[in-house]
């Protein structure tokens, strides 16, 4: 179902017009009453009036993670605190947290975008969402929250965490809809098993994953796992939080971005140049009807690509590919640039491999070391050590011929890498840098 016919499949020039106009506002306001903003204008030669077509967006500066760090905690706020009604960070995944604010017509933005966003990904009125994204100062749990009231389904503040708990309620409630990290999912499928609850008997059709990256192969694996059909959604605080792109379900492939709210570019990391529509590189977001947070050129640091071929479900939205890492997360292993949703995917390709891992980087004489820590079935764990040997250097001997990397594969026991309720965290970086 699409939520907003008339914006969701808007021709693109209709679409460009609105955009041009809605950029042109966001960079007055920004310009008016964010010294940052003034500051960055001013030292590029800039005037809010330059802008006067949708290209004249490269010639604005780009902001920084940094940037917002520096303004810590409420510097790039548009609109006095007053306006503003909600208060979010980011988790801090890669450092210290970044602080956005909201007004009344934010969140009501939020909530429309989130609407599209589950309807794209199967929800209607008549669905029962189970939300385990956390509620708080992350935007997990919240914004599927008001998109889910929003849509007009029925939602179950369940948030992240108290897993056996969340699996009486899964059975007793009968959620139709799953959203949550995709490697809590996983971890609630576990803990159903042990309970002798079974997802074939439990009624959910969809499952809305995303706040982390996942591979297509891990999609099959929850698909299987939990009986649904899984779809990506993406987003980031510093744009809105989640509703920033979405699969529909129908497709499966690639994320659909509201452009009337979010103008995407990809930009080579390296060089800042803007590259054309299929070429990866870094996302970058500006956002044209925000009130209190405006973003103008974010560098989200997260790398996919964007496709703008019409979709089978009638959306007129382009798309971003899968993200296939962030820019930090980025492994060079011994020359070889790699990110972890590579290895997840080549260790969920092979059979006795469980969809946990961790992966442990050092850093000696100037070289990375990888060491992937992997749980394996109980089947194969029992098997004799030479036996297990063996099947280390299976893993390893894929992972160097799929990725070019040497790692040092350890395995473990089923069960014994620590379960998250929210974003996993799977890389220990020991390096120093
Ligand atoms: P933090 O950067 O501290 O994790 P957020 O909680 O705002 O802050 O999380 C946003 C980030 O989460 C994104 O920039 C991206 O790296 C990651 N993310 C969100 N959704 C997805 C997704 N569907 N696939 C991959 N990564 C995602
Ligand atoms: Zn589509």
């Amino acid at each position: 179902m699409i939520y907003d016919i008339e914006y969701e499949t808007m021709p693109r020039e209709a679409l460009e017009s609105i955009q041009l106009r809605r950029l042109q506002a966001t960079v007055s306001r920004a310009y008016a009453t964010v010294p940052y903003y003034r500051k960055k204008f001013e030292g590029a030669g800039l005037k809010p009036g330059d802008i006067t077509s949708l290209n004249d967006l490269q010639q604005l500066p780009f902001t920084a993670k940094q940037d917002l760090r520096d303004n810590y905690p409420f510097g790039m706020f548009a609109v006095p605190m007053d306006n503003v009604v909600r208060i979010h960070a980011s988790s801090g995944t890669t450092g210290k947290p970044t602080v956005v604010g909201y007004t009344s017509r934010d969140i009501n933005t939020w909530a429309e975008l989130m609407a599209r966003a589950l309807a794209a990904g199967g929800a209607t009125r008549g669905d029962i969402i189970h939300n385990a994204f956390g509620y708080g100062l992350f935007t997990g749990g919240l914004g599927v929250h008001y998109g889910a009231e929003k849509l007009g389904a029925s939602v179950i503040p369940i948030s992240g965490g108290n897993t056996k708990r969340q699996v009486l309620i899964m059975k007793d409630f009968g959620p139709t809809i799953l959203t949550s990290t995709p490697s809590y999912a996983l971890h609630l499928a576990e803990a159903a098993e042990e309970m002798g609850v079974s997802f074939k008997d439990l009624n959910f059709r969809f499952g809305i994953f995303g706040a982390e990256p996942w591979s297509e192969n891990m999609r099959r694996e929850i698909e299987e796992k939990l009986n649904i059909t899984a779809v990506d959604i993406y987003g980031l605080s510093e744009v809105i939080g989640p509703g920033v792109s979405i699969e529909c379900h129908e497709a499966k492939s690639g994320m659909h971005i509201p452009e009337d709210h979010f103008i995407a570019e990809i930009i080579d990391p390296a060089t800042k140049e803007v590259l054309p529509y299929g070429e990866t590189g870094e996302l970058v977001i500006t956002s044209i009807t925000k009130e209190a947070f405006p973003v103008i050129r974010y560098r989200t640091r997260d790398i996919t690509s964007l496709n703008a071929e019409p979709c089978v479900c009638g959306r007129t939205m382009i798309r971003m590919n899968k993200i296939s890492g962030r820019t930090d997360d980025m492994l060079i292993i011994r020359g070889v640039n790699v990110f972890p949703s590579q290895i997840e995917s080549v260790l969920m390709e092979i059979e006795g491999v469980e969809p946990h891992y961790q992966l442990e980087v050092d850093r000696k004489d100037n070289l990375d070391t990888l060491t992937v820590r992997v749980e394996v079935s109980q089947g194969v764990f029992s098997d004799e050590v030479k036996e297990l040997q063996r099947f280390g250097g299976t893993i390893a001997k894929e992972i160097k011929e799929l990725l070019g990397i040497s790692a040092i594969v350890k395995l473990a026991e089923p069960k014994s890498i620590a379960r998250s309720e929210g974003k996993a965290s799977r890389v220990i970086d020991n390096r120093n840098i």
